[in-house]
């Protein structure tokens, strides 16, 4: 799995590109381009290296991991997926994003969604992202995870030496650190450090990569 990450929008979203080196197909996580500059970054990105965009995806519906959602759904003809519980959430992205003064668009129209749930797969390539259900920052927020090269994909669920708050609707602060604790935490095997193998990389929603085993020490929140 290759992987190339823009910040994009005033919020700075990680926008994630992932594909299959031979075969080039490949998927977007969070197109969250806010201008014509920043869908031409990624578009072009993606036409330069020639990958072939299947999927695209979003860890949770807040506005700014939404924000290049129909740019993107327009430009590859494809819906966008999404857990099934974030869904009625979708409509409340706008109004946050009108409340923080963004100019915001239509959010996708309903029959462009395809939903998934905990447990289903995604298979793009060579390789394979798993969904896990990882709600608390808000409902129907996911983090994805690709096992063979030890990668998961958060949202903002965990960043580096942070967690995603919970003030929002259908915030839950305990229901988010279950989940870090009982979905990401349990990525890494117990032995891990001993069998030699490498802690999961952690590929946030904001800021830099991290791994499983920071923030299982280090983190402040947890
Ligand atoms: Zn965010």
């Amino acid at each position: 799995m290759q992987i190339k990450v823009f910040q994009f929008n005033p919020v700075g979203v990680n926008t994630y590109i992932l594909w299959d080196k031979t075969e080039k197909n490949g998927a977007v996580i969070d197109s969250g381009c806010s201008s014509e500059a920043e869908f031409k970054t990624l578009f072009s990105f993606i036409e330069c290296e020639g990958i072939k965009v299947e999927h695209l995806l979003i860890t949770h519906p807040h506005f700014d991991h939404i924000y290049g959602a129909n740019g993107s759904m327009q430009r590859f003809g494809l819906p966008l997926q999404l857990h099934e519980k974030a869904v009625p959430l979708m409509d409340e992205a706008v109004r946050t994003a009108q409340v923080f003064g963004f100019q915001f668009g239509d959010t996708p129209a309903a029959d462009k969604l395809k939903t998934f749930k905990e447990g289903d797969t995604v298979k793009i390539g060579n390789f394979t992202l798993e969904i896990l259900y990882t709600p608390g920052h808000c409902e129907g927020s996911v983090s994805f995870v690709e096992r063979s090269t030890r990668t998961v994909f958060t949202g903002d669920v965990l960043f580096r030496d942070s967690i995603g708050r919970t003030d929002f609707p259908t915030g839950d602060y305990e229901l988010l650190k279950s989940g870090i604790y009982n979905k990401l935490f349990t990525l890494d095997e117990p032995d891990c450090s001993m069998s030699g193998l490498p802690s999961y990389t952690v590929r946030p929603g904001h800021g830099g990569r991290t791994t499983i085993e920071y923030e299982r020490y280090h983190n402040p929140f947890l």
